[in-house]
């Protein structure tokens, strides 16, 4: 091997490693639990192909620094963000600990129920439950993708995020909503 060979073989090594040090093994192994409530197997395949890209996404590069350099007003924050940083929210998402189920296991616990309402409710979810609640209106049109947005939303409103009920612009920018679009918009590499 030339000199200059060797450390373009080197320079690729050096890359490769600091690109894997820049996500957490914890994003790497993180995993979903999903039980489903009232679905076929087409909507069950749904899911499981959304549940697939949530773990591919979270195992990725683009998301940590998605999360990590989310901004609002300029300031890299999110809308009530229970008084932590990008930093902190990146790291209780890989933990995992939902507030029903606190144990830090590396995983999206989550039970999803499908039913049926002509509104514009396209999911919700009660603090009391480890259910998540989500409208067949949208479910059954929606991609996988934007199930996986759906699910991630719903999810981080388990981990403790909440957001207004009513709209206003800043609402965009609350973990829920915020980390949810990151999620759709990835999930379509995947
Ligand atoms: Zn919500």
């Amino acid at each position: 091997m030339t000199k200059s060979l060797l450390s373009v073989a080197i320079l690729i090594w050096i890359h490769s490693v600091s690109a894997l040090a820049a996500v957490p093994t914890q994003a790497m192994t993180f995993v979903t639990n999903v039980s489903t409530v009232g679905t076929t197997s087409s909507q069950e395949a749904k899911i499981q192909s959304a549940e697939n890209k949530i773990k591919d996404v979270i195992a990725s590069e683009a998301f940590r620094t998605a999360v990590l350099n989310h901004t609002y007003n300029g300031k890299k924050t999110f809308v009530d963000n229970g008084g932590l940083t990008n930093a902190q929210i990146y790291q209780k998402i890989l933990h995992g600990a939902e507030t029903l189920q606190p144990r830090k296991n590396n995983a999206m616990d989550l039970i999803v129920k499908l039913y049926y309402e002509a509104s514009s409710t396209v999911g919700y979810t009660m603090t009391n439950s480890k259910v998540i609640n989500m409208n067949t209106k949208f479910f059954n049109k929606y991609t996988a993708s934007g199930v996986s947005s759906n699910m991630m939303h719903e999810w981080l409103h388990k981990l403790g995020f909440k957001h207004a009920v009513t709209y206003s612009k800043s609402r965009d920018y609350t973990v829920p909503y915020a980390i949810g679009r990151i999620m759709g918009k990835l999930a379509i590499k995947y």
